[in-house]
């Protein structure tokens, strides 16, 4: 993987004018010919332009005698990067149209790009798995007021940090290229873990979520501690410590953590 974006400074900057246009370009490009697909490791394919929320694609054509799901990614690229990190807010698109998607399971995975513009190279990348982007992290934004050209429409905000940790998988860390095994070996678990229906993996992925905020070591208490936050995530589950034993034994059965009795959990990751 080459992390120098030059070349690609130097094919796009004199064909467009806007910056924000030349940036697009270079690192649609330099995405289109460095990123993989995380679940079969083969090179991304660009969608042609202008294609509303998905960006590339991978139909993992190696397979040749299972039909498999094709898989769509979104890019998203900054170089205002403050703190180090990501913003912990990015924009999603219509409001309506992601939590259609997700039910459906046509939301895009998200690949994050940083780039250094003085240096013109990719400084970090993110993958966020798609089934770790639940109901739970989409926040709806205010209508547009009925003056605004498109009057009534309502866009949407991701929150990272409601995406379990797990579900954000990098790829390139502080200029360091992960390997890309441990990519595929991150997604597959996640893929494993976060299986089921929107209502099921909102579930998993909240309460992987909150058990990240714990020690490696924790009880049936510690958990319950965020029977309200769960509560508020769910409105429509009236049994919120029975729901979350039973998911709790969903996490033992796919391998997150085990059960050493009497109450005591321990993480396996
Ligand atoms: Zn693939």
């Amino acid at each position: 993987m080459n992390l120098d974006l030059t070349v690609y400074y130097n094919l796009f900057a004199s064909q467009y004018k806007s910056g924000s246009q030349i940036s697009g370009r270079i690192t649609e490009r330099w995405a289109s010919d460095n990123l993989y697909c995380p679940k079969c490791g083969r090179g991304l394919i660009q969608y042609p332009n202008n294609k509303p929320v998905y960006d590339f694609y991978c139909d993992h054509s190696n397979e040749k005698f299972v039909i498999v799901p094709r898989e769509n990614f979104q890019l998203k690229s900054t170089h205002n990067f403050p703190n180090g990190h990501f913003s912990n807010k990015i924009q999603g698109g219509e409001y309506g149209t992601a939590m259609h998607s997700m039910k459906n399971e046509t939301f895009p995975s998200l690949i994050l790009l940083h780039y250094e513009k003085k240096a013109m190279a990719i400084e970090d990348a993110v993958l966020i798995h798609r089934l770790a982007i639940t109901p739970s992290c989409i926040k709806p934004r205010k209508p547009l007021s009925i003056t605004a050209r498109r009057a009534g429409w309502q866009g949407s905000i991701i929150t990272l940090d409601v995406i379990p940790e797990l579900g954000r998988i990098m790829v390139i860390n502080n200029g360091n290229v992960v390997a890309k095994s441990t990519v595929q070996n991150k997604w597959s678990v996640v893929t494993g873990l976060l299986k089921g229906n929107i209502e099921q993996r909102g579930w998993i992925a909240d309460m992987i979520n909150f058990i990240d905020r714990l020690p490696s070591k924790f009880s049936l208490n510690d958990i319950y501690k965020y029977e309200n936050e769960l509560a508020s995530l769910h409105p429509q589950n009236r049994h919120v410590k029975d729901k979350i034993r039973q998911q709790l034994q969903i996490l033992r059965d796919r391998g997150f953590i085990n059960f050493i009795g009497a109450g005591e959990y321990q993480k396996t990751k």
